[in-house]
């Protein structure tokens, strides 16, 4: 007894009590997420760990880290425990009220950069935790508008504002276009995309963590295309564009409800693993 608690006081061996709860849990990069939770909790970089990887953690970080590694191993994305997530080029504030800004979605910013001018307007819809409509004003000097319809995490995107010295981004809650006024250079979106029948065999850290609001795509996970594109005619200006992310199996369709709602100009892009990752339309 005295052993195991001698074993369980070290920062080696809370990081090896950390691998082995994750790795039986099933977590894939359990080394990695065991050292950036005792990171997190422990305040401390890589050179302090190897140099003092033999004193005691201190007793409410091992009550800390005991706490995270247990959510984790419950497949509480890491994300969530360490409340950031990093996105193109900035850490944002995360929670469970907004999806964690995925590497695909810097597609969706890449594409929307190549357009923008600096003060063109730009209404983001569905923007989560603000990463799309941040990065555009900081990248492209834009006039920005984030919308969503829960009202939690547009608490997260102006956070994420602040953090980011953003100061000229409205927020707007609205359920798409609801409460939306004027005409916008672009509009953006991440909308959600998964048909509802899908949404269980996603990964668990997806389907039992991550918003339902965020990727329920209703019954064959078009529902919001259809929606946006038939409403984001009233919204842009004559030329403007209309880019939004879609699921990878999704191009075809999307482009057929774009070009039936008389959008030109239609172009499907590819994220880093090549796959069609977003959909991005001239309204004129
Ligand atoms: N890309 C997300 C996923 O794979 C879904 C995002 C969305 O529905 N907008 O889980």
């Amino acid at each position: 007894m005295s052993e195991k608690i001698e074993v369980l006081t070290s920062l080696k061996s809370w990081k090896e009590y950390g691998e082995i709860t994750l790795r039986m849990a099933g977590i894939p990069d359990y080394k990695v997420d065991a050292w950036l939770l005792m990171e997190y909790v422990c305040n401390i970089n890589k050179s302090y760990y190897y140099l003092h990887m033999d004193r005691p953690m201190d007793k409410s970080d091992a009550i800390e880290y005991q706490k995270l590694i247990d959510r984790r191993s419950r497949h509480v994305p890491l994300q969530y425990l360490t409340r950031e997530a990093w996105f193109y080029d900035q850490p944002f504030l995360v929670n469970e009220a907004v999806l964690i800004p995925r590497q695909d979605t810097e597609t969706l910013v890449e594409e929307s950069l190549k357009y923008l001018k600096p003060h063109n307007s730009v209404l983001d819809l569905c923007t989560g935790s603000g990463c799309v409509i941040l990065t555009l004003i900081r990248h492209a000097s834009v006039i920005g508008t984030g919308s969503d319809v829960s009202e939690e995490a547009l608490t997260v995107a102006m956070e994420n504002a602040n953090r980011q010295k953003v100061n000229n981004c409205a927020f707007i809650l609205s359920d798409l276009f609801d409460k939306i006024n004027g005409t916008y250079d672009m509009i953006t979106a991440n909308p959600p995309y998964i048909p509802t029948k899908d949404i269980k065999g996603l990964m668990r850290e997806v389907s039992e963590h991550e918003p339902i609001l965020a990727l329920d795509g209703h019954e064959d996970g078009l529902y919001f295309y259809r929606k946006i594109a038939d409403e984001a005619r009233g919204y842009l200006k004559s030329g403007g564009r209309l880019v939004m992310e879609i699921g990878y199996d999704q191009p075809d369709l999307v482009k057929d409800i774009l070009f039936q709602n008389g959008y030109r100009d239609i172009k499907i892009i590819r994220d880093l693993a090549g796959l069609p990752r977003v959909m991005s339309a001239r309204w004129s």
